[in-house]
Protein backbone atom coordinates (compact mmCIF):
# COMPACT_ATOMS: atom_id res chain seq x y z
CA UNK A 1 0.00 0.00 0.00
CA UNK A 2 1.64 3.45 -1.28
CA UNK A 3 1.75 5.55 1.67
CA UNK A 4 -0.58 8.13 2.97
CA UNK A 5 -0.23 11.79 1.39
CA UNK A 6 -2.40 15.18 3.92
CA UNK A 7 -3.08 18.24 2.83
CA UNK A 8 -0.02 19.76 4.43
CA UNK A 9 3.34 18.32 5.90
CA UNK A 10 5.06 20.39 8.46
CA UNK A 11 8.13 21.66 7.25
CA UNK A 12 11.27 20.77 9.26
CA UNK A 13 14.66 21.93 9.49
CA UNK A 14 17.10 19.45 9.73
CA UNK A 15 17.38 18.23 13.28
CA UNK A 16 20.84 18.57 13.57
CA UNK A 17 20.48 22.20 13.01
CA UNK A 18 17.85 22.63 15.61
CA UNK A 19 19.58 20.43 18.18
CA UNK A 20 22.70 22.15 18.00
CA UNK A 21 20.12 25.64 18.18
CA UNK A 22 18.55 24.26 21.70
CA UNK A 23 21.58 23.19 23.24
CA UNK A 24 22.47 26.25 25.25
CA UNK A 25 19.21 26.22 26.88
CA UNK A 26 20.72 23.22 28.97
CA UNK A 27 22.94 25.09 30.69
CA UNK A 28 20.78 28.72 30.78
CA UNK A 29 17.16 27.28 31.68
CA UNK A 30 16.05 30.07 30.32
CA UNK A 31 13.04 28.03 28.82
CA UNK A 32 10.63 30.84 28.07
CA UNK A 33 9.93 34.54 29.51
CA UNK A 34 11.16 36.77 26.43
CA UNK A 35 14.60 34.95 26.42
CA UNK A 36 17.34 35.05 23.52
CA UNK A 37 15.48 33.03 20.90
CA UNK A 38 12.09 34.99 21.62
CA UNK A 39 13.82 38.25 21.50
CA UNK A 40 16.23 36.83 17.86
CA UNK A 41 13.24 35.68 16.22
CA UNK A 42 10.94 39.16 16.67
CA UNK A 43 13.98 40.80 15.06
CA UNK A 44 14.18 38.70 12.20
CA UNK A 45 10.07 38.91 11.48
CA UNK A 46 10.71 42.36 11.56
CA UNK A 47 13.13 42.34 8.87
CA UNK A 48 11.50 39.67 6.90
CA UNK A 49 8.01 40.83 7.40
CA UNK A 50 8.96 44.54 6.41
CA UNK A 51 7.31 45.49 9.05
CA UNK A 52 8.60 47.97 12.52
CA UNK A 53 6.98 46.06 15.65
CA UNK A 54 6.51 41.91 15.59
CA UNK A 55 5.20 40.69 19.31
CA UNK A 56 5.41 37.18 19.28
CA UNK A 57 3.03 34.90 20.98
CA UNK A 58 1.78 31.54 21.84
CA UNK A 59 -0.08 30.47 18.90
CA UNK A 60 -2.27 32.22 16.60
CA UNK A 61 -5.41 32.78 18.10
CA UNK A 62 -4.44 34.30 21.34
CA UNK A 63 -2.58 36.83 19.11
CA UNK A 64 -5.66 37.55 17.57
CA UNK A 65 -7.51 37.49 20.61
CA UNK A 66 -4.98 40.05 22.26
CA UNK A 67 -5.07 42.18 18.80
CA UNK A 68 -8.39 42.75 19.18
CA UNK A 69 -8.22 43.18 22.99
CA UNK A 70 -5.60 45.77 23.04
CA UNK A 71 -7.77 48.41 20.94
CA UNK A 72 -10.20 48.60 23.86
CA UNK A 73 -13.29 48.79 22.04
CA UNK A 74 -16.21 48.88 23.55
CA UNK A 75 -18.39 46.20 24.42
CA UNK A 76 -21.28 45.20 22.21
CA UNK A 77 -19.59 46.85 19.37
CA UNK A 78 -20.00 45.34 16.18
CA UNK A 79 -17.03 43.90 13.80
CA UNK A 80 -17.49 43.71 9.73
CA UNK A 81 -15.58 40.51 9.46
CA UNK A 82 -15.97 36.98 6.73
CA UNK A 83 -17.69 33.84 7.28
CA UNK A 84 -14.97 32.51 4.85
CA UNK A 85 -12.42 31.84 7.21
CA UNK A 86 -11.38 29.64 10.21
CA UNK A 87 -13.38 29.90 13.25
CA UNK A 88 -10.08 31.35 15.44
CA UNK A 89 -11.35 34.76 13.46
CA UNK A 90 -15.30 34.85 14.70
CA UNK A 91 -13.82 32.84 18.02
CA UNK A 92 -11.80 35.93 19.03
CA UNK A 93 -14.18 38.47 18.22
CA UNK A 94 -16.98 37.09 20.58
CA UNK A 95 -14.36 36.35 23.19
CA UNK A 96 -13.85 39.77 23.26
CA UNK A 97 -17.52 41.12 23.96
CA UNK A 98 -17.58 42.21 20.81
CA UNK A 99 -20.48 41.34 17.61
CA UNK A 100 -19.69 39.90 14.53
CA UNK A 101 -21.34 41.16 11.58
CA UNK A 102 -20.83 39.17 8.68
CA UNK A 103 -20.27 40.51 5.25
CA UNK A 104 -20.21 38.37 1.82
CA UNK A 105 -17.08 37.61 -0.13
CA UNK A 106 -15.55 38.48 -3.96
CA UNK A 107 -14.53 35.70 -6.45
CA UNK A 108 -11.50 35.46 -4.34
CA UNK A 109 -12.75 34.06 -1.36
CA UNK A 110 -11.88 37.77 0.64
CA UNK A 111 -14.48 39.88 2.05
CA UNK A 112 -16.51 41.46 -0.47
CA UNK A 113 -15.10 45.38 0.35
CA UNK A 114 -18.14 46.90 -1.97
CA UNK A 115 -20.37 45.08 0.68
CA UNK A 116 -18.89 46.54 4.24
CA UNK A 117 -20.30 50.11 4.08
CA UNK A 118 -23.99 48.88 3.93
CA UNK A 119 -23.19 47.09 6.98
CA UNK A 120 -22.05 50.08 8.91
CA UNK A 121 -24.02 51.11 12.23
CA UNK A 122 -23.18 53.42 14.94
CA UNK A 123 -21.78 50.67 16.59
CA UNK A 124 -19.38 49.54 14.41
CA UNK A 125 -15.91 49.75 15.81
CA UNK A 126 -14.01 47.63 13.28
CA UNK A 127 -13.37 45.48 10.24
CA UNK A 128 -11.44 42.17 10.51
CA UNK A 129 -10.64 40.77 7.21
CA UNK A 130 -8.81 37.48 6.17
CA UNK A 131 -5.94 36.85 3.48
CA UNK A 132 -7.57 33.87 2.46
CA UNK A 133 -5.52 30.94 0.97
CA UNK A 134 -3.02 34.41 0.90
CA UNK A 135 -5.30 35.91 -1.95
CA UNK A 136 -5.02 39.43 -0.35
CA UNK A 137 -8.17 41.83 0.73
CA UNK A 138 -8.66 45.13 -1.33
CA UNK A 139 -6.21 46.84 1.27
CA UNK A 140 -6.52 50.39 -0.41
CA UNK A 141 -10.59 50.26 -0.25
CA UNK A 142 -10.51 48.68 3.02
CA UNK A 143 -8.71 51.55 4.32
CA UNK A 144 -10.59 54.25 2.74
CA UNK A 145 -13.70 52.83 4.23
CA UNK A 146 -12.16 52.52 7.73
CA UNK A 147 -10.45 55.98 7.76
CA UNK A 148 -13.80 57.38 6.69
CA UNK A 149 -15.93 55.92 9.67
CA UNK A 150 -13.07 55.92 11.94
CA UNK A 151 -13.02 52.23 12.13
CA UNK A 152 -9.91 49.91 13.36
CA UNK A 153 -9.01 47.50 10.88
CA UNK A 154 -7.02 44.24 12.20
CA UNK A 155 -6.01 41.32 9.41
CA UNK A 156 -6.42 38.05 10.28
CA UNK A 157 -3.43 37.35 7.97
CA UNK A 158 -2.46 33.54 8.82
CA UNK A 159 -2.71 32.73 5.27
CA UNK A 160 -0.37 35.01 4.41
CA UNK A 161 2.82 34.66 6.31
CA UNK A 162 5.94 36.55 4.06
CA UNK A 163 3.42 37.80 1.39
CA UNK A 164 3.83 41.55 -0.24
CA UNK A 165 1.49 44.14 -1.61
CA UNK A 166 3.14 46.12 -4.58
CA UNK A 167 6.41 45.42 -3.02
CA UNK A 168 4.98 46.27 0.53
CA UNK A 169 4.83 43.66 3.51
CA UNK A 170 1.42 42.74 3.69
CA UNK A 171 1.35 42.92 7.49
CA UNK A 172 2.16 46.56 7.11
CA UNK A 173 -1.63 47.53 6.43
CA UNK A 174 -4.41 48.03 8.19
CA UNK A 175 -3.72 49.04 12.19
CA UNK A 176 -2.67 45.65 12.76
CA UNK A 177 -2.22 42.18 11.12
CA UNK A 178 -1.83 39.15 12.51
CA UNK A 179 0.22 35.43 11.72
CA UNK A 180 -0.61 32.01 12.93
CA UNK A 181 2.86 30.08 13.07
CA UNK A 182 1.20 26.48 13.58
CA UNK A 183 3.17 23.77 12.29
CA UNK A 184 0.25 23.46 9.66
CA UNK A 185 1.26 26.87 8.51
CA UNK A 186 3.63 28.22 5.72
CA UNK A 187 5.90 29.22 8.63
CA UNK A 188 5.64 27.35 11.75
CA UNK A 189 7.28 27.68 15.49
CA UNK A 190 5.64 24.37 16.14
CA UNK A 191 2.64 26.36 17.81
CA UNK A 192 2.81 30.27 17.58
CA UNK A 193 1.68 33.64 16.53
CA UNK A 194 2.64 37.45 16.60
CA UNK A 195 0.82 40.39 15.98
CA UNK A 196 3.00 43.43 13.77
CA UNK A 197 1.89 46.80 14.44
CA UNK A 198 3.77 50.07 13.35
CA UNK A 199 3.13 51.40 16.81
CA UNK A 200 5.76 51.23 19.72
CA UNK A 201 3.15 51.77 22.02
CA UNK A 202 0.69 49.03 20.82
CA UNK A 203 3.74 46.40 21.08
CA UNK A 204 4.27 47.57 24.70
CA UNK A 205 0.46 47.05 25.63
CA UNK A 206 0.39 44.01 23.78
CA UNK A 207 3.39 42.94 25.52
CA UNK A 208 1.50 43.46 29.10
CA UNK A 209 -1.29 41.86 27.54
CA UNK A 210 0.73 38.36 27.14
CA UNK A 211 2.65 38.48 30.15
CA UNK A 212 0.15 39.18 32.85
CA UNK A 213 0.61 42.68 32.97
CA UNK A 214 3.83 42.34 34.87
CA UNK A 215 6.67 45.13 33.95
CA UNK A 216 8.93 44.17 37.09
CA UNK A 217 9.65 41.57 40.32
CA UNK A 218 6.84 43.66 42.46
CA UNK A 219 5.09 45.83 39.77
CA UNK A 220 1.69 44.69 37.87
CA UNK A 221 -0.06 47.60 35.92
CA UNK A 222 -3.03 45.86 34.73
CA UNK A 223 -4.52 42.47 33.48
CA UNK A 224 -3.20 40.70 31.24
CA UNK A 225 -3.20 37.08 29.92
CA UNK A 226 -0.52 34.55 28.94
CA UNK A 227 0.55 33.98 25.45
CA UNK A 228 4.20 33.52 25.87
CA UNK A 229 6.47 32.42 23.11
CA UNK A 230 9.08 29.56 24.85
CA UNK A 231 12.26 29.41 23.85
CA UNK A 232 11.86 25.88 22.12
CA UNK A 233 9.39 27.23 19.74
CA UNK A 234 11.19 30.64 18.99
CA UNK A 235 14.37 28.34 18.33
CA UNK A 236 12.06 26.38 15.83
CA UNK A 237 10.88 29.87 14.19
CA UNK A 238 14.15 30.45 14.19
CA UNK A 239 15.61 27.58 12.23
CA UNK A 240 12.52 27.34 9.79
CA UNK A 241 12.92 30.92 8.46
CA UNK A 242 16.33 30.17 7.17
CA UNK A 243 14.68 27.65 4.51
CA UNK A 244 11.82 29.50 3.51
CA UNK A 245 12.89 30.85 0.70
CA UNK A 246 13.64 27.69 -0.82
CA UNK A 247 10.03 26.16 0.73
CA UNK A 248 7.72 28.94 -1.06
CA UNK A 249 9.97 27.99 -4.41
CA UNK A 250 8.67 24.74 -3.70
CA UNK A 251 5.22 24.92 -2.95
CA UNK A 252 5.38 27.61 -6.06
CA UNK A 253 6.86 24.83 -8.79
CA UNK A 254 4.01 22.13 -7.25
CA UNK A 255 1.37 24.88 -7.61
CA UNK A 256 2.54 25.50 -11.04
CA UNK A 257 2.25 22.09 -12.03
CA UNK A 258 -1.06 21.63 -10.83
CA UNK A 259 -2.17 24.53 -12.49
CA UNK A 260 -0.74 23.16 -15.93
CA UNK A 261 -2.71 19.79 -15.39
CA UNK A 262 -5.71 21.10 -14.55
CA UNK A 263 -5.95 24.44 -16.81
CA UNK A 264 -8.63 23.81 -19.81
CA UNK A 265 -10.50 21.58 -17.16
CA UNK A 266 -14.12 23.59 -17.48
CA UNK A 267 -15.60 22.31 -14.54
CA UNK A 268 -13.08 23.53 -12.39
CA UNK A 269 -12.05 26.80 -11.20
CA UNK A 270 -8.47 28.03 -10.52
CA UNK A 271 -7.36 30.10 -7.95
CA UNK A 272 -6.68 33.68 -9.71
CA UNK A 273 -3.08 35.09 -9.15
CA UNK A 274 -2.86 38.94 -8.55
CA UNK A 275 0.36 40.22 -10.29
CA UNK A 276 0.62 42.81 -7.83
CA UNK A 277 1.13 40.09 -5.25
CA UNK A 278 4.34 37.78 -4.16
CA UNK A 279 2.07 34.62 -2.96
CA UNK A 280 3.50 32.32 -0.24
CA UNK A 281 1.28 29.25 -1.98
CA UNK A 282 0.28 28.25 0.97
CA UNK A 283 -2.89 26.56 -0.17
CA UNK A 284 -4.36 25.31 -3.58
CA UNK A 285 -8.38 25.68 -3.62
CA UNK A 286 -10.41 24.24 -6.76
CA UNK A 287 -14.04 25.49 -6.84
CA UNK A 288 -15.81 22.46 -8.41
CA UNK A 289 -19.30 22.83 -10.33
CA UNK A 290 -21.16 21.70 -7.19
CA UNK A 291 -21.40 20.03 -3.71
CA UNK A 292 -22.01 16.74 -5.46
CA UNK A 293 -18.99 16.67 -7.55
CA UNK A 294 -16.68 17.99 -4.92
CA UNK A 295 -17.60 15.24 -2.37
CA UNK A 296 -16.75 12.75 -5.41
CA UNK A 297 -13.65 13.96 -5.67
CA UNK A 298 -12.78 13.88 -2.01
CA UNK A 299 -14.26 10.80 -1.27
CA UNK A 300 -12.47 9.20 -3.95
CA UNK A 301 -8.95 10.62 -3.24
CA UNK A 302 -9.47 9.31 0.18
CA UNK A 303 -10.20 6.22 -0.82
CA UNK A 304 -6.54 6.24 -2.31
CA UNK A 305 -5.00 7.27 0.53
CA UNK A 306 -5.14 11.03 -0.41
CA UNK A 307 -6.33 13.37 2.14
CA UNK A 308 -8.04 16.90 0.57
CA UNK A 309 -9.73 19.23 2.66
CA UNK A 310 -13.22 21.21 2.63
CA UNK A 311 -11.81 23.79 4.18
CA UNK A 312 -13.59 26.22 4.98
CA UNK A 313 -16.80 23.90 5.32
CA UNK A 314 -19.14 24.05 6.97
CA UNK A 315 -19.16 27.77 6.77
CA UNK A 316 -18.06 29.70 9.77
CA UNK A 317 -20.83 31.08 10.49
CA UNK A 318 -23.33 28.20 9.90
CA UNK A 319 -20.95 26.33 12.89
CA UNK A 320 -23.68 24.19 15.71
CA UNK A 321 -21.66 26.50 17.88
CA UNK A 322 -23.60 30.16 17.01
CA UNK A 323 -27.18 28.11 17.21
CA UNK A 324 -28.08 29.37 14.11
CA UNK A 325 -27.96 32.94 14.85
CA UNK A 326 -26.30 34.00 11.29
CA UNK A 327 -28.68 31.60 9.42
CA UNK A 328 -30.51 34.33 7.81
CA UNK A 329 -28.04 36.52 6.99
CA UNK A 330 -26.88 36.86 3.43
CA UNK A 331 -23.85 35.83 2.49
CA UNK A 332 -24.97 33.50 -0.65
CA UNK A 333 -21.91 33.48 -2.26
CA UNK A 334 -19.93 32.37 1.25
CA UNK A 335 -21.97 29.75 1.27
CA UNK A 336 -22.06 28.59 -2.21
CA UNK A 337 -18.21 28.44 -2.39
CA UNK A 338 -17.86 26.55 1.26
CA UNK A 339 -19.77 24.09 -0.67
CA UNK A 340 -17.99 23.55 -3.68
CA UNK A 341 -14.22 24.33 -2.12
CA UNK A 342 -11.31 22.01 -1.70
CA UNK A 343 -7.63 22.41 -1.03
CA UNK A 344 -5.62 19.95 -2.47
CA UNK A 345 -1.96 18.82 -0.86
CA UNK A 346 0.89 21.12 -0.91
CA UNK A 347 3.78 21.24 0.76
CA UNK A 348 7.69 21.59 -0.48
CA UNK A 349 8.33 17.93 -0.42
CA UNK A 350 5.55 17.13 -2.43
CA UNK A 351 6.41 14.24 -4.81
CA UNK A 352 5.39 15.49 -8.29
CA UNK A 353 4.39 11.86 -9.03
CA UNK A 354 1.29 12.53 -6.55
CA UNK A 355 0.89 15.87 -8.17
CA UNK A 356 0.10 14.55 -11.19
CA UNK A 357 -2.03 11.83 -10.10
CA UNK A 358 -4.22 13.88 -8.12
CA UNK A 359 -4.65 16.16 -10.68
CA UNK A 360 -5.47 13.10 -13.43
CA UNK A 361 -7.69 11.55 -10.89
CA UNK A 362 -9.50 14.97 -10.56
CA UNK A 363 -10.03 15.34 -14.13
CA UNK A 364 -10.92 11.95 -14.77
CA UNK A 365 -13.79 12.14 -12.75
CA UNK A 366 -15.25 15.78 -12.97
CA UNK A 367 -14.93 14.59 -17.05
CA UNK A 368 -17.68 11.55 -16.28
C1 LIG B 1 -4.50 28.93 11.65
C2 LIG B 1 -5.45 30.06 11.64
C3 LIG B 1 -5.80 30.76 12.82
C4 LIG B 1 -5.43 30.32 14.20
O1 LIG B 1 -4.10 30.12 14.45
P1 LIG B 1 -3.57 29.07 15.53
O2 LIG B 1 -2.11 29.32 15.54
O3 LIG B 1 -3.93 27.71 15.08
O4 LIG B 1 -4.20 29.42 16.85
C5 LIG B 1 -6.61 31.87 12.68
N1 LIG B 1 -7.10 32.26 11.49
C6 LIG B 1 -6.83 31.59 10.35
C7 LIG B 1 -7.38 32.10 9.06
C8 LIG B 1 -6.01 30.47 10.40
O5 LIG B 1 -5.77 29.78 9.27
Amino acid sequence: MSKEIFVTKSSMPPMEEYISMIKPIWDSRWLTNMGKFHNELEKELCEYLDVEQVSLMVNGHMALELAIQVMDFPKGGEVITTPYTFVSTTHAILRNGLVPVFCDIKEDFTIDEEKIEALITEKTVAIVPVHVYGNICNVERIQEIASRYDLKVIYDAAHAFGESYQGRGIASFGDLSVFSFHATKVFHTIEGGAVCSSDRDVYERLYDLKNFGIRSEELVVSVGANAKMNEFAAAMGLCNLKYMESNIFKRKEIAELYEKKLAGCEEIVLNVHNPDVVSNYGYFPLLFSDEETRNKVYDRLKSRGIHTRKYFYPLTSDQVCFNDQYKDTKLDRAREYSKRILVLPIYPDLEEEVVVRVAEEIICLVSN
